[in-house]
């Protein structure tokens, strides 16, 4: 892509989880259209690598490092980005982890962090970003999953988390766009990461019948969405929770 032909030249990002799997995928997909990303991981150590790969695509490109669960730390960490790389106009807010287990053996330490990690750290980074992403009309993405739509034997937390991001995201939406924000969700399946990566051959096999399309998706795949909703072609579409499952919700 030509310097003339970056749609996010000049415009800061905000990505959560952005070390590995699906946000490191969006994070360089946004640097590829001219972005400079705030990568962001649990440890500044871990992200280094995703924003050296982003400043190899674009200029300007920095590793953080935060629980996104700690609300002052999180909205520190937003005030310096702002600062230090010159306002913010993209938010994706992809970090997240599952704590599986059926419903009677679920300890309440493991339903809290999920929520914690994935729906509290999604609002986190909303609220500390709100003030300037008015500002600079700026886009929000929230990376739920198709079980927050449908639900899932053994991820009661899990789909508990991802179904709260779609109802804090049909909130957001409505609260911020008279001031230009749109903010949306998008739902993967199964996608190839870490995160699914342990999933056991029978179990794999299982769900591989189960899609239509026959195969596991790509990080990139979800990155091409978030690109489409963060760009001049997705400036009319807010409050949608868009499902990218190879048709396995169908
Ligand atoms: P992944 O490979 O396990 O990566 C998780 C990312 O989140 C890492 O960058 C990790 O940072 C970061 N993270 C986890 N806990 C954090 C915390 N407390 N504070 C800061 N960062 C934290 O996950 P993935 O598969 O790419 O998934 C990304 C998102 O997509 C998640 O929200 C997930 O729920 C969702 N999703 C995934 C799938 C799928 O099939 N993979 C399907 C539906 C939805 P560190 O490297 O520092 O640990």
């Amino acid at each position: 892509m030509t310097e003339s032909q970056r749609p996010l030249e000049g415009q800061v990002a905000i990505v959560t989880g952005a070390s590995r799997g699906i946000g490191r995928a969006i994070a360089e997909t946004l640097a590829a259209n001219g972005a400079r990303v705030a990568c962001i991981a649990s440890r500044v150590e871990n992200a280094e690598a995703a924003a050296s790969a982003c400043a190899a695509l674009t200029d300007g490109a920095r590793p953080f490092g935060v629980d996104v669960a700690d609300t002052a730390a999180v909205k520190e960490l937003v005030a310096e980005i702002v600062k230090d790389m010159g306002g913010l106009n993209l938010l994706v807010n992809n970090a997240g982890i599952t704590k599986d287990q059926i419903l009677m053996r679920m300890q309440e330490d493991d339903f809290d962090r999920v929520i914690d990690v994935n729906l509290k750290g999604t609002w986190n980074f909303v609220q500390a970003a709100t003030r300037t992403l008015m500002k600079s009309s700026g886009r929000i993405v929230n990376i739920s999953s198709v079980v927050g739509v449908t639900g899932n034997a053994g991820q009661v937390n899990y789909a508990a988390s991802k179904a709260g991001v779609i109802g804090l995201t049909k909130s957001v939406a409505k609260e911020l766009a008279g001031r230009g924000v749109t903010c949306n969700a998008i739902a993967p399946g199964f996608i190839e990461t870490d995160m699914t990566a342990a999933i056991e051959d029978k179990a794999r096999e299982e769900l591989m019948a189960a899609i239509p399309l026959k195969r596991i998706g790509a990080a990139t795949e979800i990155a091409a969405a978030v690109e489409f909703l963060v760009g001049p072609a997705g400036g009319y579409i807010t409050g949608q929770t868009l499902v990218i499952d190879g048709g396995l919700s169908l």
